[in-house]
C-alpha cells in the first residue's frame, strides 16, 4: 500500500525535511515474460496499464519506455481538455475521457489539478459561425455540452479580448466544462498506481525489435535484454511509424513538430481556455502565471523536437491582435513533441497485421485530453482480444474501406 498524499502525511513529511516520502515508483530491472508489454511510457500507454489492471485483473503488466516517464508528448502538451468534437465516435470517446479525468484524482489518490474552467472556440468570419453551430448541434446530439456566445457574452468573459480589430469576434462555442489538467501529474500518478497494483515502470529501455513467430508476435527486443510476452500494446505517438517498421508494416500517419511557447508570469488574466481555428491560435494561464500558448503543427515532417521558428511568428502575430496586452510580455520558454497525425485528424486504435499487437496512436496535435478514454478502451481490446466499442471505429481499415472519421474542423487547431 502505498504512503497517501493528504494534509497529514505533508506536515508529517515537512517535520523530516522531506527526506521520508516514499518512491512514487520502483525502477524493477525487466522480468522475462510478462502477459503485457506495452511500448511507450506516455500518459495513453500508462492509463492503459492501469485499466488493466483495475478493470480487467491484469497485473503482470510492463510499461516500457525509452526515455524518462511522460517525456515525450505527454510532459509537452498545452494541458487542455475537452470533448466538443463533431463526430460521434470521437464524441464518444473524447467525453468518456473528461468523464474520467472528473473523477481520477480521487480514484488514483493523486491530485492532477483538473481545472473545468471552460473553453472557447471563437468564430471570425461566416464559415467558422457555420462550423461551430454544426459541432455545437452535434455535441447536445451527443450529450455533451455547448452554449453558443455573442460577441458581447464573448467581452464580457474574457475583458482583454479585443474583438473588434483585426480579427473580429462574431461569436464563440463554449464548452463549460473544459478546461486543463497538470500533465505530468496525470503520468506520475497513474504511474505510482501501475506499480502499486505490482507492475513495471522500465525507463531507460528502447524497444528495438520483435519477436515474431509465423506472424504472431511472441516477445518484445529492448536495449536491456528480450522480454517474452502474450500480447503487446504500442503506444509510441510521434514514433509509431518507427516501432511499426520493426514489426514490418506501415501505418497511415505522417509525424510532425508541433510547438508551444509560455510567457514570463503574470497575475491571473485570463480565466478560461480561448481557441481561435482560423488564426491558429490558443491561450490559458496556467497556475503559475505563465501564458501557455500554441498552435498548429509545422508544415515540414521531421522528429526534431524542437519546430521552426516561423511558426512561434505566426502564433503570435494574431495573438497580439487579439489579446494586445501580449505584445508588452516576454516569452520564457518554447519547446516541442513530434505529434503522429492521420490524414482524418482522428486516432488510430487497432489490430494490426501482427497477431496479439495492437497499437494506439495517431492522437497527433490533440490526444492529453484523451489519454483516460484511451486507456480504458485501448485497456479492453487488449484483455479481450477485441476492440472495445469506443475504440472500434478507430481500425486501420478504415483507410481501406474509406470509412474516415473527419474531424479536421473541430482538431484544426492543434488541440
Ligand atoms: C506542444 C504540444 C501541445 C499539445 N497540446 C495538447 C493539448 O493542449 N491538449 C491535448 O489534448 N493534446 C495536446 N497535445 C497532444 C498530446 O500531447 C498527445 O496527443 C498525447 O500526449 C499523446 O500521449 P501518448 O502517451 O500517446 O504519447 P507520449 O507521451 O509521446 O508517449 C509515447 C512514449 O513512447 C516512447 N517511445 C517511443 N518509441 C519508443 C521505443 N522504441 N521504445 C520505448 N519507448 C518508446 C516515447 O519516449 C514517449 O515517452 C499537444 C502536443 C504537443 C507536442
Amino acid at each position: 500500500m502505498k504512503q497517501k498524499y493528504n494534509i497529514f502525511s505533508l506536515m508529517r513529511n515537512a517535520r523530516q525535511y522531506h527526506q521520508n516520502w516514499d518512491k512514487a515508483w520502483r525502477s524493477p530491472e525487466p522480468k522475462g515474460e510478462y502477459d503485457v508489454v506495452i511500448v511507450g511510457g506516455g500518459g495513453h500507454g500508462l492509463a492503459t496499464a492501469y485499466y488493466l489492471g483495475k478493470y480487467c485483473g491484469i497485473t503482470n503488466v510492463a510499461v516500457i519506455e525509452k526515455g524518462w516517464l511522460g517525456g515525450g508528448n505527454t510532459g509537452r502538451n498545452t494541458t487542455i481538455v475537452r470533448s466538443n468534437y463533431t463526430m460521434d465516435e470521437s464524441c464518444a470517446i473524447y467525453e468518456k475521457s473528461v468523464q474520467l479525468f472528473e473523477d481520477i484524482s480521487q480514484d488514483i489518490d493523486y491530485n492532477v489539478m483538473f481545472s473545468q474552467r471552460g473553453l472557447l472556440h471563437l468564430a471570425h468570419n461566416i464559415h467558422d459561425m457555420q462550423e461551430i453551430g454544426r459541432r455545437g448541434h452535434a455535441n447536445w446530439l451527443n450529450g455533451i455540452d455547448a452554449e453558443y456566445l455573442t460577441p458581447q457574452q464573448v467581452k464580457d468573459m474574457v475583458p482583454l479580448i479585443e474583438i473588434n480589430g483585426r480579427y473580429p469576434v462574431m461569436g464563440a462555442l463554449l464548452q463549460r466544462r473544459g478546461g486543463t489538467a497538470r500533465h505530468d501529474a496525470v503520468a506520475w500518478g497513474l504511474a505510482r498506481k501501475c506499480d502499486e497494483m505490482g507492475m513495471d515502470i522500465i525507463q531507460n529501455c528502447e524497444v528495438q525489435g520483435f519477436d515474431i513467430v509465423n506472424g504472431v508476435v511472441k516477445g518484445v527486443r529492448t536495449s536491456r535484454g528480450n522480454i517474452k510476452t502474450k500480447k503487446v500494446g504500442v503506444v509510441a505517438a510521434g514514433h509509431s511509424s518507427v516501432v511499426a517498421n520493426m514489426a514490418g508494416f506501415r501505418l497511415p500517419l505522417e509525424s510532425f513538430p508541433l510547438q508551444a511557447l509560455v510567457s514570463e508570469p503574470i497575475k491571473p488574466v485570463i480565466d478560461q481556455v480561448i481557441m481561435s481555428g482560423t488564426v491558429h491560435v490558443y491561450i490559458s494561464q496556467s497556475d503559475k502565471g505563465e501564458l501557455v500558448l500554441g498552435a498548429g503543427s509545422d508544415a515540414f515532417n521531421s522528429y526534431s523536437q524542437r519546430g521552426a521558428f516561423n511558426t512561434i511568428e505566426h502564433i503570435m502575430a494574431p495573438l497580439c491582435a487579439l489579446f494586445p496586452f501580449v505584445s508588452r510580455l516576454k516569452m520564457l520558454r518554447q519547446w516541442g513533441g513530434i505529434v503522429d497525425v492521420t490524414n482524418d485528424r482522428s486516432p488510430i486504435m487497432s489490430k494490426t497485421p501482427v497477431e496479439n499487437m495492437f497499437f494506439n496512436c495517431g492522437w497527433g496535435t490533440g490526444g492529453f485530453k484523451a489519454t483516460l478514454g484511451s486507456g480504458f478502451a485501448f485497456a479492453h481490446s487488449l484483455a479481450n482480444g477485441e476492440m472495445h466499442p469506443l475504440a472500434a471505429p478507430f481500425g486501420m481499415d478504415r483507410f481501406i474501406s474509406g470509412a474516415l472519421i473527419d474531424e479536421g474542423a473541430a482538431a484544426a487547431v492543434a488541440h
